[in-house]
């Protein structure tokens, strides 16, 4: 069988632990046996980032710029017990962290949804796609514990020195405060990301706050995102034939567990932190999540939700047995090579990706399965397999596939 060709490169961020053994067998099994693999390696294994003062992350960054599309594998993101097992130099940033600030961009996570792990909502069907914004609000605040009576007031002094004064409250005992922010331009960032993303995925976007009750901060959020829609996007979506979606919160939330499923959920920085990790939940798996990232300047990152599976990894170091599920990172991949296939007009690229997710679903399906899904499936008969033999199961369905 002849290698499908590539045009342009895509970056390869290769992690830590666990997923970097994952990494290396997705690789051998089922990526470089079809694809004449074209891609810019860059090794952000924790020791090669303390070896470069974290240089190699910043250059992985630009590369994506560079290019447009990268795959990235799980890394460490340092703390103290880190430092001293990898005898750092420094406690590094979260690669994650770094890489977001410079691509400016949104995360969307989303489910894998399999037949035999059924979300614990009866009418979810298909997944739910959720887009947090990553800036401000109380994710950058301003506190002060109050100790007793006193009067607290929003004060803004504009660069020409004039000032702007909101009450707070009269306090007559003690109490708290809070002062938080956000940026026209960052919550346009993230309406741009939110609006390209379901043009390139064809489903139906939502957004929702809390606007009747925050009239200045969050109906900003509600007329950034109206104001662009109908500026820029109006067009395109009814061209698409999806929709963009704006209601109350607390609406979205309710309609949310009647709903489906298939659409984008725009959420605040707050209401994404918590409903990301419900749905996570509810629909079966962390090792059943995809990430992407993605940058109004069209830069796609792709990886699994999950971090580096450091338990498996120690067992693993210990030459025992593990079964820890590839399906998110096999999903980055995919994902990343159906983006590259798309934008050098590369059908058989895309093609080979749909066939690469058909066949990962395709054995779990069949009843071929890692351990923490087989803990959970409603399947019978199932088969527990090992990290490699799970990978080697993909690769028989792949390549009869392909045939
Ligand atoms: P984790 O790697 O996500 O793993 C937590 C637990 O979830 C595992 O011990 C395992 O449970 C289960 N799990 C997660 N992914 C799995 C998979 N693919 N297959 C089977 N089980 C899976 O989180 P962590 O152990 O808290 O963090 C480890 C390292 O990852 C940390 O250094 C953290 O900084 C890093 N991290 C990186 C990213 C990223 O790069 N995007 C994200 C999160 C965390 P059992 O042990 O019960 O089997
Ligand atoms: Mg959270």
């Amino acid at each position: 069988m002849s290698r499908i060709k590539m045009k342009t490169p895509l970056v390869e961020m290769d992690g830590d632990e666990m997923t970097r053994i994952i990494w290396r067998m997705i690789k051998d099994d089922l990526i470089c046996p079809f694809v004449d693999l074209r891609s810019e390696y860059f090794d952000l294994g924790l020791e090669m980032r303390d070896e470069t003062g974290d240089q190699v992350t910043v250059d992985s960054a630009e590369a994506t710029k560079r290019y447009g599309v990268a795959v990235k594998c799980a890394t460490i993101t340092p703390n103290a017990a880190r430092v001293e097992e990898y005898g750092l130099r420094q406690m590094w940033k979260s690669p994650n962290g770094t890489i977001r600030a410079m691509l400016d961009g949104t995360v969307f996570r989303a489910p894998i949804v399999v037949k035999g792990v059924e979300p614990v909502v009866r009418s979810w069907k298909r997944p739910i796609t959720i887009a947090r914004h990553a800036y401000g609000d109380v994710y950058k605040n301003a506190e002060i514990r109050v100790p007793g009576a006193g009067r607290a007031e929003l004060v803004f002094t504009s660069a020409d020195g004039s000032e702007t004064r909101e009450p707070i409250h009269e306090f007559t005992g003690a109490g708290v405060i809070q002062g938080i922010h956000n940026l026209d331009s960052s919550i346009e960032s993230f309406a741009r990301s939110c609006f390209e993303y379901a043009l390139s995925t064809r489903q139906d976007l939502w957004f929702a706050t809390k606007d009747t009750i925050s009239k200045t901060y969050d109906h900003r959020f509600k007329d950034v995102f109206a104001e662009l829609y109908d500026k820029e996007y109006r067009g395109r979506f009814e061209a698409a034939g999806i929709k963009y979606f704006y209601t109350l919160i607390d609406d979205a939330v309710a309609r949310v567990m009647k709903a489906e499923g298939g659409f984008i959920w725009a959420c605040k920085n707050y209401d994404g932190d918590v409903m990301s990790d419900m749905l996570s939940s509810a629909f079966g798996s962390l090792a059943m999540m995809t990430s992407v990232l993605v940058s109004p300047h069209g830069y796609f990152e792709y990886e699994a939700a999950h971090g580096t599976v450091q338990r498996h990894y120690y067992k693993h170091l210990r030459g025992e047995r593990t079964s820890t599920n590839s399906v998110a990172t096999i999903f980055a991949w995919s994902g990343a090579l159906r983006k590259r296939g798309e934008l050098d007009s590369l059908p058989h690229l895309a093609n080979f990706a749909d066939r690469l997710e058909e066949a990962t679903v395709s054995t779990i399906e069949g009843g071929q399965m890692t351990g923490d899904l087989a803990r959970i499936t409603t399947l019978e008969n199932v088969t527990t397999l090992d990290t490699e033999d799970f990978i080697h199961a993909v690769a028989e369905r792949l390549r009869a596939l392909l045939a």
